[in-house]
């Protein structure tokens, strides 16, 4: 079946056919895991909206911006700081990376035992299904995880690659460091856009990416309430659409529906019963179309009502300080939020098990599903950590790993719904 975009994805140079099957395989899982959602609210038309048309009108619209001289940057960590890329007017996308597709072309040249994510983005480049990453003048990756680092000497040899040296630890010379690293960036950026960065274009990108991140707080804190008014589906969906929609009509979007939620939360309603287990996630991101789990965990009778990850709260707790008046005061505050970022790749890495206490608490969660994918050793690792912090806090635990095939639903089930049982 054709549709308006064959000719743009063509020239973006996708396997058109591949292109169309992994489309209905995505439309039929979002019908499946989110169309069949119960009373969901108006502001829920604009997520529905996106994703329609996550690989059509958005994808136009990058190009677009590119016919008019803007260059897109594509990125796979929350430590790379978007600021920095919008105060060159460049547009950054998060490359999801959530997709079994393409693993097998992946697998011809990564070993087995590599975790889905990085499977998921070599396999969707192999196999051309990506338009984001066709459509980048420059994927920047970094040095988190070997799993990642090594994953980007082989990627170079297909995408235009630069990757930024993350810290391990969080000393005054791994401060140093990053800085230095953030510095070298800004001048790869500007080149990469023919742009220089001015004091005021970066106070402006960081204003612009703090108001995202605070309406992405309001939502968070509207979970607390109970009954929870939004399914943790819907909360993920937000948090995974705000790394490639625009951040101006994303900030505004979820504005509205926090006006909708607030209203239920005045009417004492919400999508679940009130004394529905509430769950918190936590550990390894989830990209888009990664919805495995949240879904078997809202059809289990739980509500999901937090996610303690890098597509949720480790990437909008903090703010950058919007007050600095020179070039070097609003350097050194992009370097101090993302150097609180608490990715299980630090040690140590403490704070995290402060964090996740903290945010089960606040969000009266009654269990955390720890969530690590499979030869994740940073997260794996972390688990023991994170359980026995809870643990002290009186609050239980169930530790799954997994990756993107479908393959162990049964069995994810019978252990959530234990699980779930259990809390109950
Ligand atoms: S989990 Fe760590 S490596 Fe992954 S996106 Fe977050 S900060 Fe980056
Ligand atoms: S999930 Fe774990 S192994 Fe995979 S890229 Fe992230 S930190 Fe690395």
């Amino acid at each position: 079946m054709s549709t308006p975009y064959d000719e743009m994805w063509e020239k973006l140079n996708l396997d058109l056919d591949a292109h169309a099957g992994l489309l209905q395989v995505l439309g039929k899982f979002y019908g499946d895991i989110y169309m069949s959602q119960q009373g969901r609210l108006r502001g829920m038309e604009y997520l529905d909206f996106v994703l329609t048309e996550v690989h059509g009108l958005r994808i136009k619209e990058l190009q677009d911006a590119k016919a008019r001289g803007r260059k897109v940057i594509g990125t796979f960590c929350v430590f790379v700081p978007e600021e920095i890329v919008l105060a060159a007017d460049g547009v950054q996308v998060g490359l999801c990376a959530g997709a079994e597709a393409g693993t097998d072309a992946a697998e011809k040249i990564l070993p087995r035992s590599t975790c889905a994510l990085i499977k998921s983005f070599v396999g969707f480049k192999l196999s051309r299904l990506c338009p984001y990453i066709e459509s980048c003048d420059l994927v920047v990756g970094e040095t988190t995880c070997d799993g990642k680092k090594k994953a980007y000497e082989i990627f170079a040899d297909y995408a235009p690659v630069y990757v930024m040296e993350i810290p391990q630890m969080k000393n005054a010379c791994d401060h140093d460091l990053w800085r230095a690293e953030v510095l070298r960036f800004k001048d790869r950026v500007e080149e990469v856009t023919g742009n220089t960065i001015t004091v005021a274009k970066l106070r402006e990108a960081i204003r612009l990416v703090n108001g995202r991140r605070r309406v992405l707080q309001r939502l968070n804190e509207l979970r607390a309430a109970s009954p929870a008014p939004i399914s943790g589906r819907d909360a993920l969906l937000v948090n995974q659409i705000s790394f490639y929609d625009d951040p101006v009509r994303f900030t505004e979007k979820i504005g509205q529906l926090c006006d909708e939620l607030e209203e239920q939360v005045k009417a004492g309603k919400g999508v679940a019963p009130k004394d529905a287990p509430r769950l918190m996630l936590s550990g390894c991101p989830m990209a888009v179309p990664n919805w495995k789990l949240p879904y078997i965990i809202e059809s289990s009778g739980a509500v999901i009502v937090g996610e303690e990850s890098c597509i949720g709260t480790r990437n909008t707790r903090d703010l950058v300080d919007e007050n600095g008046q020179t070039m070097d005061e609003l350097l050194n505050a992009l370097v101090d939020r993302t150097m609180r970022i608490d990715c299980a790749c630090f040690t140590p890495n403490t704070e995290r098990l402060d964090n996740i206490v903290d945010m089960a608490r606040g969000l009266k969660a009654d269990g955390v599903v720890h969530y690590g994918l499979s030869f994740c050793t940073p997260y794996a690792m972390e688990a023991f950590k994170v359980e026995k912090a809870l643990k002290s806090a009186d609050i239980p635990m169930l530790a799954i790993e997994t990756d993107y095939s479908m393959e162990d639903v049964e069995q994810l089930k019978t252990r959530v719904e234990a699980f779930v049982e259990m809390i109950r």
